[in-house]
């Protein structure tokens, strides 16, 4: 039964390759470096393209690895399963 066992990790293999066939699809993931800003920060986010290009329709947003925003200067909009979106927020600021 060993032939058997070889065909199915082929065919698995080969379903896998064909997702890179040209063009960035909306769901693909881009790997991006955490934005917080930390020296010491060598985290990376997974983040769609759609979601990407969405956030950054705003300069003022940016996407982080959860738990790295600064609560302080920054608020969540949107939490993902490794990232976070995030708005800087200029506090003190009431010009509106
Ligand atoms: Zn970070």
């Amino acid at each position: 039964m060993t032939g058997r066992f070889a065909r199915a990790t082929a065919l698995s293999k080969s379903k896998c390759g064909s997702r890179n066939d040209g063009g960035a699809s909306p769901d693909e993931e881009l790997d991006l470096a955490c934005a917080c800003g930390r020296p010491a920060c060598g985290e990376h986010v997974l983040i769609t393209v759609e979601t990407y290009l969405r956030v950054h329709a705003d300069p003022d947003r940016f996407v982080v690895f959860p738990g790295h925003a600064d609560r302080s200067t920054t608020a969540v909009l949107e939490r993902g399963p490794v990232y976070e979106v995030v708005r800087a927020v200029s506090a003190g600021r009431t010009s509106s």
